[in-house]
């Protein structure tokens, strides 16, 4: 018997079995291997929402707690992973230039916004100049996630399958998954929820994301925010323009649409040569009210759902799982914003 069975190892997934590492309790994972959207994301962590120049809900303060679990996987895995970068969104006009300068001055936003700034960048206009973001940068998921699928397949804990919910035997006070006996099952599939007959009821509508991998002919520094996004991959030599929001293709297959897209943004952008060398896609896992969804299943209270991280997984995943643990572990209560007894 294991206190946990956890169907799912992206960021979400991932930032519950690393909780119960830390607290010393049993569990298994399942998950089936392919790419969710944690594996296709630019990793950043901003808690900024660069159209408007407001705080995202609650991101500042979940990106300390966020950044703490990554720096402690930095240690315990042996490996770099996260990387402070700054962010510079292109300013369009001399309106946006005051609409920056009076935001800078906010509670929270004062955290991250600096001037405005006319840093020549090679490859790129700005006559408006760069209104600079610090305390913001980049998270290699796809090492982070393959670090701990290791060390879960040396240890025997990971069953690298398809997640086939008709076998999931239920019973009063634990569940049974061929032949592993659980006390609780914290269902993590990101937009796979959908195939999920006990959670697929709650209203994640995903968006359909596609980034451009690129080698442009003078490499940035930075994370440059214009209408697409381009910035340096710093654990590689390469670099990433994205993203592309589609809401009816909910299939993570790359289209030659966003790739088209893409690449008349990026030349719009950046005014040198750049070669193509990747394309990626993944479906966020959005919700109708941008908020997580965490909490036990309405009837069935052996079992659990981590999800919702929306466009910000890599500020939220950490804090949410903290919340799905102690609500489990610990009886505390789940804030109303994020408990799914919301729908
Ligand atoms: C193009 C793009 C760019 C993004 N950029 C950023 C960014 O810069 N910063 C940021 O914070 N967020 C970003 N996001 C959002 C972020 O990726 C998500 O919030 C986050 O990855 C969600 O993580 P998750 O673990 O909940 O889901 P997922 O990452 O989708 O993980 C779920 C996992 O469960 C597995 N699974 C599903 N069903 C089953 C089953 N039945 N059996 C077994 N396994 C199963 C899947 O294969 C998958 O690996 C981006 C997303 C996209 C698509």
């Amino acid at each position: 018997m294991v206190s946990y069975l956890v169907v799912g190892l992206g960021i979400s997934g991932w930032s519950f079995v690393r909780l119960l590492r830390e607290k010393g309790e049993s569990f298994i994972v399942v998950d089936d291997g392919k790419p969710g959207a944690s594996h296709v994301s630019a990793g950043f962590y901003n808690p900024v929402i660069l159209k408007r120049f407001t705080p995202a809900w609650k991101a500042h303060e979940f990106l300390a707690y966020a950044l703490e679990q990554y720096k402690k996987a930095e240690k315990d895995y042996g490996r770099r992973l996260v990387y402070p970068l700054k962010i510079y969104r292109k300013l369009a006009s001399v309106e946006e230039q005051n609409q920056w300068a009076v935001a800078s001055q906010r509670p929270v936003l004062s955290h991250y916004m600096r001037n405005v700034v006319f840093d020549p960048l090679e490859g790129i206009e700005a006559p408006f100049g760069f209104g600079v973001l610090e305390n913001t940068g980049m998270v290699d998921l796809q090492s982070l996630l393959q670090e701990e699928r290791n060390r879960l397949k040396k240890e025997k804990r990971l069953i690298e399958e398809n997640f086939e919910y008709s076998t999931l035997i239920i019973k009063d006070k634990e569940v049974e998954y061929k032949g592993i006996q659980a006390k609780h099952v914290v269902f993590a599939e990101g937009y796979g929820v959908k195939r999920n007959p006990f959670f697929n009821y709650l209203p994640l509508t995903g968006t359909k994301g596609e980034l451009l991998e690129v080698e442009l002919a003078r490499s940035l520094d930075k994370i440059i925010k214009s209408g697409i996004f381009l910035a340096p991959i710093p654990w590689k030599n390469t670099s990433l323009a994205g993203a592309t929001y589609e809401w009816k293709d909910k299939t993570n297959i790359p289209t030659a649409q966003a790739k088209e897209h893409l690449t008349k943004k990026l030349k719009k952008l950046y005014k040198l040569p750049f070669r193509f060398v990747q394309q990626y896609a993944g479906i966020r896992p959005t919700v109708i009210d941008r908020r997580p969804l965490i909490g036990s299943h309405p009837h069935e209270k052996t079992l659990f759902v981590l999800n919702g991280m929306g466009t910000r997984g890599v500020i939220y995943a950490p804090k949410m799982a903290e919340y799905l643990w102690r609500f489990i572990a610990h009886n505390d209560s789940l804030p109303l914003h994020i408990n799914i007894s919301r729908f």
